[in-house]
């Protein structure tokens, strides 16, 4: 079940501000607040979706392809598009996710080490 008093609902909501890098009808992307990158910013859907398996039971195909296509528009936006990124999505306990709404990381702007850690 979905959880409305995360802090990215709280975002989508417009109860708490967000350094915003890019939105249309149904994506935002803003910065992380606490960057593990030089660039880092993160991709929300504006739909209310826990996490990729939500997305994927529950979203349009509207809803999934301009999520996608988001990827890209936000690298562009950023400057990264050519020199490389990564993008991270945590997912569930074993994946590490923290806040209960659907989110891709986006990092760059520097080589970004190893794929996951081993701990
Ligand atoms: P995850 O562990 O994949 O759920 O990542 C959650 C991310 O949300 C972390 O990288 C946090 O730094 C980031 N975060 C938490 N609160 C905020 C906020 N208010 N604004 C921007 N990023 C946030």
């Amino acid at each position: 079940m979905y959880d409305k008093n995360n802090v990215f609902a709280k975002i989508l909501r417009g109860e708490i501000p967000c350094d915003k890098i890019y939105e249309d009808k149904f994506v935002l992307a803003f910065k992380d607040i606490n960057p593990q990158t030089r660039v880092h910013v993160l991709l929300i859907p504006k739909g209310f979706y826990k996490d990729m398996n939500d997305f994927s039971d529950h979203g349009t195909k509207e809803e999934i392809a301009a999520f996608l296509n988001a990827i890209v528009k936000v690298v562009d936006i950023l400057g990264i598009k050519n020199q490389g990124y990564r993008c991270i999505n945590n997912n569930g306990n074993d994946g590490g996710q923290e806040v209960p709404h659907l989110h891709f990381h986006i990092l760059g702007g520097q080589k970004v080490g190893k794929m996951v850690s081993k701990n």
